[in-house]
């Protein structure tokens, strides 16, 4: 059985305070509403990993992710956070190719396809993010163009490797936009990407995948899109920001 589960990605926000109550909020209602067998990571910017691991304790169901890491592995290169020093932590989780870091930051699937390793390397579970912009999506292309994504940056890894791996498919025009995948196009898509595993791994390491949704989810469709059988959770932006929200979707299993 593949996990559900919930992560929220804060992006380049939350002050201090702001992060020390949402993360409080977060964990008092998860404990309080006793969720259970949901995965929920917490990725905040860098500064807050210390502090949001202390808060979050040893309270089971909840870890600490990162939003990205080095492709390198320690040294002389200044502003870069790496995988081994993320992992000392306490962190678990690490997004890579988010498509904000591919657009901004020219991250290409063979730089992904790095990290990923390094990741790995040092135990972090990658969340492992695809999508299409809308031109592509609009050409008609978007099955092709996320397969290969996929393929670029994963499909070197061992069968061992790769059953680590957590996929978050999030098309570029439903991010921040409040334009959400329907959950038929989200299913279709995560469908499309379980088989593609399977052609490469195998159908029992395809099965055991876990496929989140991304992209203006919030606490009114969640659960229209984790009815999905393909859907197995979501990597949640504007939406995580909010606790009450935030737990909402994760109890909409
Ligand atoms: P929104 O939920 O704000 O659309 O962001 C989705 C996302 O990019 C999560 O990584």
């Amino acid at each position: 059985m593949r996990k559900k589960i919930v992560a929220g990605n804060w992006k380049m926000n939350m002050t201090f305070e702001e992060g020390q109550k949402l993360t409080s909020e977060i964990v008092n209602m998860f404990q309080d509403e006793a969720i259970q067998d949901v995965t929920v990571v917490l990725n905040p910017p860098f500064p807050h990993i210390h502090p949001v691991k202390k808060l979050i304790g040893d309270v089971p169901g909840i870890y600490l992710g990162s939003q990205n890491c080095s492709d390198k592995e320690s040294g002389a290169f200044t502003g870069e956070v790496s995988a081994k020093i993320l992992a000392s932590f306490g962190v678990q989780y690490v997004i890579l190719g988010h498509s904000e870091r591919r657009e901004y930051f020219k991250e290409s699937n063979e730089l992904l396809e790095v990290k990923v390793k390094q990741a790995l390397a040092h135990g972090l579970t990658p969340i492992f993010c695809c999508g299409e912009s809308l031109e592509i999506r609009m050409a008609g292309t978007h099955e092709s163009n996320v397969k290969f994504q996929l393929t670029q940056s994963l499909f070197s890894l061992s069968p061992e490797d790769f059953s680590k791996v957590v996929i978050a498919y999030e098309p570029i025009w439903a991010i921040g936009t409040g334009k959400t995948a329907t959950s038929d196009q989200a299913q279709e898509m995560h469908l499309a990407l379980r088989r593609h595993i399977a052609t490469k791994y195998g159908k029992e390491i395809a099965g055991n995948t876990s496929i989140l949704y991304g992209g203006s989810a919030n606490p009114g469709n969640a659960k229209e899109l984790f009815s999905k059988p393909d859907v197995d959770g979501g990597l949640i932006g504007g939406a995580s920001l909010k606790s009450r929200d935030f737990i909402d979707i994760v109890k909409s299993f």
